[in-house]
């Protein structure tokens, strides 16, 4: 009866030992002191170590030493690493750690007490696994990348007019409001302009929507040419444009907006043969502490546009020459 139960219990044995050189991690079990009882071929394999260094009885102080020695544990104190590889199994502390080895290799370590005064390592090539993580790291990153350049366009393509690829009205209103807020805070100046075009109806109607499309760029692109660091030219809708004139004076400001007006007056299309004169009518007004929002400056630069139409087009009126702040404002007039 003991003898079936010692032979079942050596070949339960020998398959175990069998199991264990077959499997893909390295194992080594230690027994009392930190002395090695088992370490499987794979272990020995994967570390280079050589054979007197792993046999049954050798002390896992001499492996750590000879790999803290050869660069194993990555930089740092030798002893440093191969003292707290001792500590844990000392305490019979569990211990894991996932590092990359100095040959590429990445792998896991477990470490496990085990019965009375036993301990247990696998450890584990998890290269391929980490190979795919950071494959799919590395193409979540590059598709944020790619998402993230796309949105910019987005928005880049949403606050620009497509006609004429200079900001929209919703982008210059919020643009133009920071810079009042700005104003005020900074205590500086600031104007707006309202720009309209002379008799386009007119050339429309002349020469065709197409051939205006192509006088209002040829108008944009004149007054662009003209714009300062800091100033900006928005189409505000239509023929309309407006332009923001941040830390100008009133007589900056004048002649900041009779700088477009000439160059647009000096830009003649040509339409079917013809030199077409293109001219703009322009208001200006000061964007003032007391206005609560953008809005009602640009209001009053409409306003005198409405004036410089009146007066004859081609020219610049500034509300604020003849209506300056506390006065009535509906007698605007046009400065040359
Ligand atoms: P005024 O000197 O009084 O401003 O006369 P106007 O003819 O310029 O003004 P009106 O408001 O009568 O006409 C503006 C025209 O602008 C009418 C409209 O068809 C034209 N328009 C607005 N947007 C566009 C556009 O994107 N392309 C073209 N070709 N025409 C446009
Ligand atoms: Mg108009
Ligand atoms: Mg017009």
């Amino acid at each position: 009866m003991l003898d079936f139960a010692l032979q079942n219990r050596s070949l339960s044995l020998d398959l175990v030992l069998g199991a264990l050189a077959k499997i893909d991690q390295g194992v080594l079990i230690l027994g009392d002191d930190r002395r090695i009882v088992f370490a499987n071929p794979q272990f020995s394999r994967m570390f280079s170590l050589p054979e007197d260094l792993v046999r049954p009885g050798c002390q896992t102080l001499h492996f750590h030493q000879y790999l803290a020695y050869r660069g194993e544990y990555g930089p740092g104190d030798p002893e440093e690493m191969i003292f707290l590889r001792e500590r844990a199994i000392r305490q019979r502390e569990r211990y894991r750690i996932d590092r990359r080895r100095p040959n590429g290799m990445y792998i896991s370590v477990s470490g496990n007490p085990v019965g009375e005064g036993g301990y247990v390592f696998t450890f584990t090539d998890v290269s391929e696994q980490k190979r795919l993580l950071l494959e799919m790291e590395s193409r979540v990153e590059e598709r944020t990348q790619e998402l993230r350049a796309a949105n910019e366009e987005l928005m880049r393509l949403a606050s620009l007019d497509p006609l004429l690829g200079i900001v929209n009205r919703r982008t210059f209103l919020q643009v133009a409001e920071e810079a009042r807020r700005q104003m005020v805070a900074l205590n500086t100046s600031l104007h707006v302009l309202m720009i309209d075009l002379d008799h386009f109806k007119a050339i429309n109607d002349r020469y065709g929507h197409s051939q205006g499309d192509i006088v209002l760029s040829a108008a944009s692109a004149a007054m662009q040419s003209v714009l300062r660091p800091g100033e900006l030219l928005s189409r505000y809708g239509g023929e309309e444009f407006v332009a923001l004139l941040p830390r100008t004076s009133a007589a900056d400001a004048m002649a900041r907006a009779e700088a477009m007006r000439c160059a647009v007056a000096h830009h003649s299309v040509a339409l079917a043969g013809a030199a077409v004169p293109v001219t703009i009518s322009v208001g200006l007004a000061q964007v003032r502490e007391s206005d609560p929002v953008i809005g009602l400056a640009i209001a009053r630069a409409d306003q005198a546009v409405y004036a410089a139409k009146a007066n004859g087009r081609n020219q610049v009126i500034s509300i604020d020459a003849e209506c300056p702040q506390d006065a009535p404002k509906d007698t605007p007039h046009a400065t040359p």
